[in-house]
C-alpha cells in the first residue's frame, strides 16, 4: 500500500458541488447528503486485537527495559506490531475516504477537532516507556483508550484530506462543532430532546426525522458555507 504524495497542484475541474462531514464512531463518516462511509471491518478487528494486547501488557509490573522478562518483552512487541498495522490500515482507509470527497465536491465542511476535544474528558497520556500504551488516568483511562485510537484517525483523515483538497484546488472548512447534533436543520430548533437516540434525530417542534449524523453533517456544512460567504464578504 504506497500512496505517492501529492507535490504538485494537480486542480480538479469544478463540480459544483459542496459537502459537510460528521466523523463518528458508529460510521467513519457521515455526509450532508444521506451517505455513509463505514469503519474498515478489518480496521475494527485490528483495532480489537490491539486493545486485548494493550490490556495484556498493562498487567506487566512497570520496569525498565532491560529488567523485562521474555513474556514482557513479547507484549511490548506485540502491542507495537498492532499498532503498526492499524496505523498503516487507517491511513489507507483515510487516503481513499479523502481522495473521494476531492473528486465529488468543492468544498468540504468539517468539525474543528481542537474544539470538539475541548469539551471532552481528558485523553489518557501515551506511555513513553511503552509505545502504544498509556498511562492510568483516572476511571476515564479504558474509555478513553477507545477514544484515542479515533481521535487520532480523525486527525490523520483531516490532515491527509486538507493536503489533497489543496492540491486539487479544493476548499476544506473547518466549523465549530458546538450544537450541529441538537439543531433541526428544517426549523432552526436547537434541544438536546431532538436526540432521542445515539443514531436518531426527531424534532421536538417541527417533527422533522433524519439520522442524527446525516443531521450533523447538514449543520456542518450550513456553518461551512456562512464561513465562506462572510470572508468572501
Ligand atoms: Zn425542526
Amino acid at each position: 500500500m504506497s500512496h505517492p504524495r501529492l507535490t504538485e497542484r494537480e486542480p480538479l475541474p469544478p463540480t459544483g458541488s459542496v459537502v459537510g462531514i460528521d466523523l463518528g464512531i458508529a460510521n467513519f463518516l457521515a455526509d450532508s447528503n444521506g451517505g455513509f462511509v463505514p469503519n474498515p471491518r478489518h480496521g475494527r478487528t485490528a483495532t480489537a486485537k490491539l486493545e486485548a494486547a494493550q490490556q495484556a501488557l498493562s498487567r506487566f509490573p512497570r520496569v525498565r527495559r532491560d529488567k523485562r522478562t521474555g513474556k514482557h518483552q513479547r507484549a511490548v512487541e506485540k502491542v507495537a506490531k498492532l499498532h503498526g498495522k492499524v496505523r498503516r490500515q487507517r491511513l489507507d482507509h483515510a487516503h481513499k475516504t479523502a481522495l473521494g470527497l476531492v473528486r465529488e465536491h468543492d468544498l468540504i465542511a468539517h468539525e474543528d477537532l481542537k474544539i470538539r476535544n475541548m469539551s471532552k474528558a481528558p485523553a489518557p497520556k501515551p506511555d513513553p516507556e511503552q509505545p502504544g500504551a498509556f498511562l492510568p488516568n483516572g476511571a476515564a483511562a479504558k474509555a478513553g483508550l477507545n477514544r484515542s485510537i479515533m481521535d487520532a484517525g480523525w486527525g490523520v483523515f483531516l490532515a491527509i484530506l486538507t493536503s489533497k483538497a489543496e492540491s486539487a484546488g479544493r476548499e476544506v472548512i473547518a466549523v465549530d462543532p458546538r450544537n450541529t447534533s441538537r439543531e433541526c436543520p428544517e426549523c432552526g430548533h436547537t434541544a438536546k430532546e431532538n436526540r432521542p437516540t445515539q443514531e436518531a434525530f426527531h424534532c421536538v417542534s417541527c417533527g422533522h426525522k433524519a439520522h442524527a449524523d446525516t443531521v450533523g453533517a447538514t449543520n456542518v456544512l450550513r456553518a461551512g458555507l456562512v464561513r465562506r460567504n462572510a470572508r468572501q464578504g
